[in-house]
């Protein structure tokens, strides 16, 4: 049903690319892996295609698509008005994860906008991805290859979690390096607008573009298990923590502390309880790092027949912006100021 092909991500074999391009100038569905999370690609020019992808993910046919391209030039044919600046933010953040929002041209299916005059174009990194987009010698529609809502995949087995036998082929490449989603800025707007924090942080576009808005949209994650943030200075949340955690374990429940290097110790205790599951996300000086583990974590904390998470807010500046906005969707909002 899914054929699963495993590539090199640092060199990857091109009959194993021309397998999985053969596949997607037929018209199929290939996962593959970029540097943010792995995607689920159709042509993006070719609306059969690209309804596979909907189907495949049961994704609203409301939630646009994101358009992956191997060379800058390709933008000229998907959008038009581009403005000067977008260039700009071109020259400095692709290939990488950051997708712009621009004009659409008459070239992009209404399918892959979700009827938006507007279209979302970015050009990943990852070999992989470069590889495929260039054999397939099509721009190709790909949104994270998960079940809509659920969090994206970092890893193919995520990916065989949700999508197996319901798309063409995966494509593994291993885990993706950055491991959260790209930044989505909105060019059409002035200033502009990030509608998704991703891999580029805020403070990096604004050297670029001075002034640029944020508004964040949190559709909470489909998860088998309840998550509370708990958001407040470090000493509090550690306190509340602990605190939350001995309520709940003493309730029966099977309790999951995400957490991070500095402060796993504090939780010595609970990890040797039985019932309580503490995972690091890695140290607080390195975000990329967090931002990394996050999803993954979260998928194995559901694996484990977890079914309360407490987990440890972050500050909100640089990458902090994104990983509290994914906490807050695994939260849905159910946070606890410590
Ligand atoms: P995914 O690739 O699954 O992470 O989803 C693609 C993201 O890009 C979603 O958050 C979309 O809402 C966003 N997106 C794609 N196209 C557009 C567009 N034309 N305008 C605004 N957001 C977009
Ligand atoms: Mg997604």
């Amino acid at each position: 049903m899914t054929i699963i092909i495993k590539v090199d991500s640092e060199n990857p074999s091109i009959e194993k690319i021309r397998r999985a391009a053969e596949i997607i100038r037929k018209g199929g569905t290939v996962a593959f892996p970029t540097e943010t999370v792995y995607g689920l690609g159709a042509d993006a020019l070719n609306p059969e295609a690209v309804r596979k992808i909907y189907e495949a993910k049961e994704r609203p046919p409301t939630n646009p698509l994101i358009i992956h391209i191997a060379e800058k030039k390709e933008v000229y044919r998907l959008a038009e008005e581009i403005p000067e600046k977008a260039f700009e933010l071109m020259d400095r953040f692709w290939p990488g994860p950051l997708t712009l929002v621009l004009r659409a041209s008459e070239i992009v299916p209404k399918i892959t906008t979700a009827g938006l005059e507007t279209t979302a174009i970015r050009m990943p990194s990852h070999r992989v991805a470069l590889a495929l987009i260039r054999e397939s010698s099509r721009p190709i529609a790909a949104p994270s290859a998960n079940l809509a809502g659920r969090p994206s995949p970092t890893t193919a087995e995520h990916v065989i979690e949700d999508l197996y036998g319901r798309i063409d082929a995966i494509l593994d490449g291993g885990p993706t390096p950055v491991g959260v989603e790209s930044t989505v800025l909105d060019m059409t707007t002035e200033p502009p607008r990030i509608l998704r924090p991703g891999g580029v942080p805020r403070e990096d576009l604004e050297e670029v573009l001075g002034r640029v808005e944020v508004k964040q949209t949190y559709r909470r994650y489909k998860l088998r298990m309840e998550v509370i943030l708990v958001e407040g200075e470090p000493k509090s949340v550690i306190r509340k923590v602990r605190e939350l955690a001995g309520l709940y374990l003493s309730r029966g429940r099977r309790v999951g502390i995400l957490t991070i290097d500095e402060h796993k110790p504090m939780y010595e205790t609970y990890r040797t309880m039985h019932r309580c599951e503490v995972k690091s996300l890695g140290s607080r000086k390195d975000p990329a790092v967090i931002a990394r583990n996050l999803f993954g974590l979260l998928r194995e904390f559901e694996g484990m027949g977890v079914d309360l998470v407490l987990a440890e807010g972050f500050k909100v500046e640089g990458l902090g912006l994104t990983i509290m906005n994914r906490l807050r969707r695994a939260s849905g909002f159910n946070i606890v100021k410590a």
